[in-house]
C-alpha cells in the first residue's frame, strides 16, 4: 500500500512542545480488561525530523473473531510480536515530554496508562484530543470520526485501521487544518484544549509533569518548609494545574504562583480519604493561604436546652458538640446565619421574641415586639402557655435537626481506586471521622460529605459492630 508522505507540521504548533501522535489497536474496548495489540506513534518536534515507530504487541490473550476482522490483526500475526512489557522503554522514550495525540484520544490514553499500570509504572501525559480539535476547528461539519475527517479534507490511502494508518490519518487532518486556518487560530484552538497552564515563575519546569491523575493531597511550598496552601481533589493532576491555567486564577491563585518553589502530593484511594487527609495536615500544618479554613472554624449549631418549661436554643461551636446529638440543629457556617434562620422561622411560626431571647422584658408579662405588630401568639403577655410555645419552636425548627447517626457504633467506609490499584478504610462514628480509634472534631465537609454518600451509596457502609 502506497503510505501518503505527510504535509509538514504546522510551526505554529510546535512553539507549545512535542507532539506524539498515536493510535492503538485493542483487543475490546475496556481499557482496564482489554490488551493492546499494536501501537504506532509519529512524534514532531521543532528541530528534529519526524520519528515514527509501529509494532504489533502480543497482548496475551486471545484476540475476538469480530476484532480480528475489523483490524486484520490476527492471532497469528502476534503470536511472535513482542509483549507491551518488552517495547515500553522505547515508547516511553516517544511518548515522553511530548503532547498525546489522537482521535478519541480517552481511548488510546487509557490503554497505554492501564498497559504501563500492569507493568507496575505510571504514565501521565497532556492529551490533545483531535475529536475535540475538529469541533473547535469546524463546529458545522457533520461528524467528527474519522472516516468523516478524512473525506472532509479529501486525504485518502491510509491503511484504516491499523494503527500507523490511522496515526498517519490523524497527522494529516491537523497538516491539512492549516489551509483552512491561520497559525495563530490553529495555536489557540490547541492551546485552549490543552489548557496549558502557565507555570509559576520559581517552579521548576517539569514540575507538573509528573502528577497522577488520582485523587489525593496536594501541598504548596515556598521558600521553606511551611506549606503556602494544602488542597484535596479528585483528581490532582487537573487540579493542582487549573490552579495556574489563565482563564480560572482567583487572586489568591495569584499570590500563590508568585511565591511557591515546589509541590508534593500525596495520593489516596478516593474522595474520603482525600478529605480526611486534608482535614488533618491543614490543622497539623497551618498553611497561610487556606482561607477556607478560617470559615470553617465559625462552623456550629443550635442546642435547645429547656428550663422550666421554656425551651431555648444555645449557640455550640462545632468544636464543643457533646457526644450525644439529641436536640442539635444545624450545621451553620456561623452564629450569625444561624441567628438570621432563627428570626427566620420565629416569624414564619410567630415565636415571641422574648422567649426566644432576642429581646428582654423590662417588666412581667410586657409584650414582645414581635406581639405589639401582630406576630407573636403571646407566651410573652400570658395569652399563649410557654409549653405550647415550646412545642410550636420544636415543630418550627424540627427541619434542620441534625439527623441521628444510622449505625450503633462506629461504620467503614471502603475506597478503592482501581485506576491507581489503592484501597482504603475509613471509620466514622456520629459524623465525624476516626483516626485510631478516636472520634476526631466535628467538621462540617466531612459531614457533608457522608450525607451526600449515604443518601446515594448507603450500601458502602457497614457497622463496624456487625
Ligand atoms: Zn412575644
Amino acid at each position: 500500500m502506497l503510505i501518503p508522505t505527510p504535509p509538514p507540521f504546522p510551526t505554529a504548533l510546535l512553539a507549545l512542545g512535542d507532539f506524539a501522535f498515536i493510535d492503538v489497536e485493542t483487543t475490546g474496548m475496556k481499557p482496564l480488561t482489554d490488551r493492546v495489540t499494536e501501537i504506532a506513534v509519529i512524534r514532531f518536534s521543532a528541530h528534529r525530523e519526524p520519528e515514527r515507530w509501529q509494532s504489533l504487541i502480543n497482548p496475551g490473550v486471545a484476540i475476538p473473531a469480530e476484532i480480528q476482522a475489523l483490524t486484520g490483526i490476527t492471532n497469528a500475526m502476534v503470536r511472535n510480536a513482542p509483549s507491551f512489557f518488552e517495547v515500553r522503554g522505547e515508547l516511553r522514550r516517544l511518548l515522553e515530554g511530548a503532547v498525546f495525540v489522537a482521535h478519541n484520544a480517552r481511548f488510546d490514553y487509557g490503554f497505554i496508562k492501564n498497559e504501563f499500570r500492569r507493568q507496575g509504572e505510571a504514565f501521565t501525559a497532556d492529551v490533545l484530543c483531535t475529536v475535540r480539535l475538529s469541533r473547535k476547528l469546524y463546529p458545522d461539519a457533520d461528524g467528527h470520526g474519522l472516516d468523516a475527517v478524512i473525506s472532509r479534507h479529501r486525504l485518502s490511502g491510509f491503511d484504516r485501521h491499523r494503527a500507523m494508518g490511522d496515526t498517519e490519518a490523524t497527522t494529516a487532518f491537523v497538516c491539512h487544518a492549516q489551509h483552512d486556518h491561520s497559525p495563530d487560530t490553529l495555536h489557540a484552538a490547541v492551546k485552549s484544549l490543552l489548557k496549558t497552564p502557565s507555570l509559576p515563575a520559581n517552579l521548576a519546569i517539569n514540575a507538573l509533569a509528573d502528577i497522577p491523575d488520582s485523587p489525593g493531597v496536594y501541598l504548596f511550598y515556598g521558600i521553606n518548609d511551611l506549606p503556602l496552601y494544602i488542597g484535596k481533589a479528585k483528581h490532582l493532576r487537573e487540579r493542582i494545574r487549573a490552579h495556574f491555567s489563565n482563564d480560572h486564577m482567583t487572586p489568591n491563585d495569584i499570590r500563590l504562583s508568585q511565591e511557591m518553589r515546589r509541590i508534593e502530593w500525596l495520593p489516596t484511594a478516593g474522595e474520603f480519604s482525600a478529605l480526611l487527609l486534608e482535614a488533618q495536615m491543614v490543622k497539623e500544618r497551618m498553611p497561610l493561604h487556606n482561607v477556607k479554613l478560617r470559615r470553617r472554624e465559625k462552623v456550629g449549631f443550635f442546642q435547645l436546652l429547656e428550663t422550666e418549661g421554656n425551651a431555648l436554643l444555645q449557640w455550640l461551636s462545632a468544636a464543643n458538640l457533646p457526644d450525644a446529638h439529641t436536640d442539635i440543629f444545624g450545621p451553620f457556617s456561623d452564629k450569625a446565619s444561624a441567628k438570621k434562620w432563627l428570626m427566620l422561622a420565629a416569624r414564619e411560626h410567630q415565636l415571641c421574641d422574648h422567649l426566644l431571647g432576642f429581646s428582654k422584658p423590662r417588666a412581667t408579662n410586657e409584650p414582645c415586639f414581635a406581639r405589639q405588630v401582630g406576630r407573636c401568639f403571646g407566651a410573652c403577655d400570658g395569652s399563649e402557655t410557654v409549653a405550647a410555645h415550646s412545642d410550636r419552636l420544636r415543630e418550627a425548627i424540627a427541619a434542620n435537626a441534625l439527623p441521628a447517626w444510622p449505625f450503633t457504633g462506629p461504620a467503614v467506609y471502603e475506597e478503592f481506586d482501581p485506576a491507581n490499584d489503592r484501597a482504603d478504610a475509613l471509620e466514622f462514628d456520629q459524623w465525624c471521622a476516626m483516626s485510631g480509634g478516636t472520634r476526631l472534631p466535628f467538621d462540617v465537609d466531612v459531614y457533608r460529605l457522608l450525607r451526600r454518600t449515604m443518601g446515594k451509596t448507603a450500601s458502602r457502609f457497614r457497622a463496624i459492630s456487625d
